[in-house]
């Protein structure tokens, strides 16, 4: 099987890159360990950012990029900001023509509402169900444009040669059977690693495994100790509850009754971005404010029930089937949650690795725009902006290059990978992966969470590192290769040791704060030290070998953040 391009990841910065490659000319075809539709994308609720001034007349991109760079903790790369948020506006403008029902102003034009870090109301939303609709109209258009989908499809290594891309090995999920594909050009869109944690709003299907793919095949991985935990998740579920909540008007309650955030961020309050939000919640309980010593409350109440099924519908419908609360009438029980990836594959603002050919977008990539912490709506914006440069610059990539792909070196892989999958399979130690993987999300969201301690993070090094060991000595329940989710789960766990690993230790090196990264015995940012990247790859014995890259800081110099 031989493409020009290969797309691995099937969410909206997979399908976005599909969709240009194929107007590149290239022929493509999109693997994916789910049915499009189903991937992680269609969660999205908020919205996406665009400075279209719709609401505010006087907005613009250059505000847009301002406000990411700032929300960032300045650790965004800045050029690569603006080139994000200057295509915003054609980019959601051709997403409405392609058939996006965005929520819309009494006027007709797209609405926006205001959203967390933001200086300007410029959210553009389809109710709170905004990935369901873009992640949709993406699909038809790559069903369109012919794109051929390998659904249920597990990539599970890549193929290069002299540091050029040759093609990849996937699992189908199916049948168990391994297969080899020939792409001179390969694009990973595999999304987040949020599921590495436990109290994540992630799908489960997160697990970082393209990330895993990529830095064992050694491209460099940005950035990884910088994870967003969203202040508002469900109690209990860890179901998100969107930042348009906050921005629809709702108010964070303590247990004494205080809309506590006025100690936190005077000015901005609710809309304070996403770290200083989940801060100051933990801080509340853990200074025994909170109910429960758990949680708090997010109130809604007073936005009126006609305006919170308008803006809010899903929101409402979470709260009661999973907390048999309604905002209408009751507050709903918060705590933050794992919730995205800042960092991710080194690429740079066109989506390439250090290896020809191998591209990447979206959540799983760090080009950087989010830096230390990602505005809401700035995402969605991500992948699809991201995505179609990444699609763009394969095909251009794939027009140039005239080598015929390797096949012996394809086939040895494949017998190697085969090889690897029977080993792991007849192993007959006594470990079950299911209760290892549980033991890795509770120590990383306890030990590696919204504020990091070094004993703590200690702890989770060594907890890992003796879960390696132990994930040697696994065995399955079922010897079937047939859709064996023990199987796939023991594959995904590899890599999310090695995630964890990368994050935690990233942590430990890292003595400052900044964003969604909180040292308690560092609280404050160092720019003297630390304003740079944080690269890491994979040394020749496994563990993760670490380096700096710099920071674009060409455009706006460094602040203190103050909201
Ligand atoms: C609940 C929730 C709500 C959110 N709301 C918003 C919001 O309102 N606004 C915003 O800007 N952002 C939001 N985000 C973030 C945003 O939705 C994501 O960052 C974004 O959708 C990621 O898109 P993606 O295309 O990079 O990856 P995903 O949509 O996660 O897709 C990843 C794809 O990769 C595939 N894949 C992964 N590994 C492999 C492999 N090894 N082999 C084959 N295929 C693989 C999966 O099958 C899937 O198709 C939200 C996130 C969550 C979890």
């Amino acid at each position: 099987m031989n493409y020009d391009v290969i797309v691995v990841g099937s969410g909206l910065a997979g399908l976005r890159a599909a969709i240009a490659a194929i107007h590149g000319g290239a022929s493509t075809a999109v693997l994916s360990m789910v049915y499009a539709v189903r991937s992680h994308s269609v969660a999205a609720q908020g919205g996406i950012n665009a400075a279209l001034g719709n609401v505010d007349p006087e907005d613009n991109w250059k505000n847009h990029a301002f406000d990411t760079v700032k929300g960032s903790d300045y650790l965004a790369d800045q050029k690569a900001v603006c080139r994000m948020t200057e295509a915003a506006i054609p980019t959601i403008y051709e997403m409405e023509h392609w058939g996006t029902a965005f929520s819309r102003l009494p006027d007709g034009r797209i609405a926006q509402r205001p959203f967390g870090g933001a200086g300007k109301q410029r959210t553009c939303y389809a109710e709170d169900r905004t990935g369901h609709i873009l992640l949709y109209t993406l699909f038809q258009q790559s069903v369109r444009n012919k794109a051929v989908f390998y659904d249920e499809w597990m990539v599970i290594d890549l193929v290069i040669e002299d540091n050029k891309c040759v093609g990849l090995i996937a699992m189908d999920m199916n049948s168990g059977e391994l297969k080899s594909f020939g792409a001179k050009a390969v694009i990973f869109a595999t999304g987040g690693a949020g599921r590495v944690y436990g109290a994540s709003t992630n799908a489960l299907i997160c697990t970082g495994s393209g990330i895993g793919v990529a830095y064992r095949a050694g491209i460099p991985l940005k950035d990884m100790e910088f994870v967003q935990f969203h202040p508002t998740t469900l109690f209990g579920t860890n179901i998100l509850i969107t930042e348009g909540a906050r921005g629809e008007g709702g108010y964070l309650y303590n247990r004494l009754g205080e809309r506590f955030m006025k100690r936190y961020a005077s000015e901005k309050m609710e809309l304070a971005p996403r770290d200083i939000v989940a801060r100051a919640i933990r801080t509340e309980v853990l200074e025994g404010r909170g109910f429960e010593n758990a949680y708090v409350h997010l109130d809604l109440r007073h936005i009126g029930e006609e305006k919170l099924n308008e803006r809010l519908p899903g929101i409402r419908e979470i709260g009661l089937k999973f907390a048999g609360k309604d905002i209408v009438s009751d507050p709903l029980p918060i705590q933050p949650g794992q919730h995205y990836t800042m960092g991710g594959i080194d690429c740079d603002i066109d989506g390439k690795t250090k290896v020809d050919g191998v591209y990447a977008a979206g959540e799983c990539a760090c080009v950087s725009v989010h830096g230390a912490n990602r505005l809401g709506g700035n995402s969605l914006l991500e992948t699809i902006v991201f995505g179609k440069i990444a699609g763009d610059h394969a095909a251009d990539y794939i027009a140039s290059r005239k080598d015929a792909v390797n096949q012996s070196l394809l086939k040895n892989k494949l017998d190697a990978k085969e090889k690897f999958v029977s080993d792991l399979q007849s192993s007959k130690g006594k470990e079950k992966v299911g209760v290892l993987r549980e033991k890795l999300r509770s120590t990383m969201i306890r030990n590696v969470g919204v504020f990091r301690k070094l004993d703590e993070m200690k702890e989770a090094d060594k907890t890992i590192t003796e879960l390696k060991e132990r994930y040697t000595k696994i065995s399955f329940t079922h010897p079937s290769r047939k859709f064996n989710l023990e199987l796939l789960t023991a594959m995904e766990m590899e890599t999310m040791l090695e995630i964890g690993h990368v994050i935690t230790e990233g942590a430990i090196r890292r003595t400052e704060s900044r964003g969604g990264h909180y040292r308690v015995d560092y609280p404050e940012r160092d720019d003297e030290n630390w304003l740079k990247h944080t690269i890491c790859t994979q040394g020749e014995n496994g563990e993760p070998v670490f380096s700096d890259s710099e920071v674009d800081i060409s455009i706006w110099e460094p602040k203190e953040r103050k909201y």
